[in-house]
């Protein structure tokens, strides 16, 4: 038996070989609470491997490999395009505290960066800290600097952008970019479920396929994030069709009403072996002239339907000085007949809202029954096949651009950043 260790920290390189089976790893040690040592293997795959019975070899320090990549990334690489990453906080941008086992978002930019290496080989990098906060902190007026930051890095030549940014509003996000900046210049939004040093973690993964399409020659702000639970291919979505619809899951991310725009097939051997596949019609690489858009009004709501709910839920919200409602009905647009005299009442005071569904696909359609013909005569506005918060985000963005409602409903019933599927978004099937 033998038992021989030299001593290693993490972010070291090191060679383990196992007495028992002759095996031999290298790698990069990877922090962790368990006994074992976790490393991370050049194939991108972490593995724990216990400690006794093993030779281990440091063969090069974190601090040497650190300064080599750090002069790498800084490098300016002929042929290559520069892309701007603006971090915003959330899992991605976070590690594990062994001591209260939470995550908080703690990375900077070139913490990223020394985290992702091969971001550095895709394209020049330039890194800006614009939040460090967990997303379920943003607020309109976060989207608005980050929309400003987004504009003036592509008006100061950047070629694509790449936003890291917590997952639970990660869609809002999206939705509200989607609307606020018109790109000539890919717009990637990209997170993680797991933090980068756990075993499972997809922020890697994710990242490298978000700064391939930051390359591409794509122009739309897009989600980029694991299309199954495996490591095999991230799914590219519109910013306005897309939700996280599990909690945990690698692939929680999905379009909803719409196909993905395309998949990205991830190798995690060789980056230059990874290739794209497009599914959907997309606004190409300077199509679009940059602009900013970013005038909104943040006082609006959205309010969940359920069986039973008092209408005095609206009143409340009118009373308090919102401008705009979005309401998420049952089935095909509804709330209860007793609504009714609250939505008249809200439409006829100047506030629009607007119906969406909580069933999520499908398209809202209130002709069909008589309390969806009720709204509909009180002026409601149907949401097409929005989002509910994509909605929500628009009905902000529309009434920062005017305040007459029946442009408000001329606006919210054009189809502007994909929002409203081209092939049948509108309700047609019960005309
Ligand atoms: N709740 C945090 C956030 O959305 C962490 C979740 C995540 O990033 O996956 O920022």
């Amino acid at each position: 038996m033998f038992f021989l260790m030299q001593k290693f920290v993490d972010g070291d390189r090191i060679r383990i070989k196992k007495e028992t089976n002759s095996a031999v790893y290298e790698g990069v040690v990877m922090p962790t609470a368990s006994r074992d040592i976790v490393i991370k293997l050049d194939s991108g795959y972490n593995i724990g491997i216990r400690p006794e019975n093993a030779e281990i070899e440091v063969i090069r320090s974190a601090e040497t490999l650190k300064g080599e990549r750090k002069a790498k990334i800084k490098e300016v690489k002929e042929g290559v395009p520069f892309l701007s990453i603006l971090s915003t906080g959330g899992t991605i941008a976070s590690k594990v505290d062994y001591r209260t086992g939470a995550v908080s978002p703690q990375f900077s930019t070139d913490d990223i960066l020394d985290a992702i290496p091969e971001l550095g080989e895709i394209a020049n990098i330039k890194g800006k800290v614009v939040y460090s906060i967990l997303s379920e902190n943003m607020r309109a007026e976060y989207w608005r600097k980050l929309a400003m930051d987004i504009y003036n890095e592509i008006n100061n030549g950047a070629d694509g952008i790449i936003v890291t940014h917590g997952t639970d509003t990660m869609g809002y996000t999206a939705a509200a970019l989607s609307f606020m900046v018109q790109t000539p210049v890919p717009v990637v939004l990209v997170g993680s479920q797991r933090s980068s040093d756990r075993p499972s973690s997809d922020a890697a993964m994710n990242a490298i396929c978000a700064a391939k399409v930051a390359c591409s020659d794509l122009a739309e702000v897009v989600v980029v994030m694991h299309g199954s639970t495996s490591d095999d291919f991230c799914l590219i979505h519109r910013g306005t069709k897309v939700r996280k619809l599990h909690t945990s899951a690698r692939n929680a991310f999905q379009s909803v009403n719409d196909v993905p725009i395309g998949k990205v097939y991830y190798d995690a051997r060789d980056i230059e072996r990874i290739r794209f596949e497009f599914d959907a019609a997309y606004n190409k690489r300077a199509e679009n002239k940059l602009e900013l858009r970013d005038k909104f009004e943040d006082k609006c709501g959205l309010i969940k339907y359920y069986p039973g709910a008092d209408p005095a839920i609206l009143e409340f919200f009118i009373t308090q000085g919102y401008k705009g409602i979005v309401l998420e009905g049952t089935g095909l647009g509804h709330v209860s007949a007793d609504w009714i005299p609250s939505v008249t009442r809200a439409i006829k005071d100047g506030v629009p809202v607007v119906m969406t569904s909580q069933c999520l696909y499908g398209s809202i359609c209130d002709r069909v029954y008589d309390t969806g013909r009720d709204l509909l005569h009180a002026g409601l506005i149907e949401g097409a096949d929005m989002l509910p918060e994509t909605a929500l985000v628009k009905l902000m963005w529309v009434l920062g651009q005017t305040t007459e409602l029946e442009e408000v409903r001329r606006l919210m019933l054009e189809n502007i950043a994909g929002e409203i599927n081209a092939r049948g978004g509108h309700c047609r099937i019960f005309q």
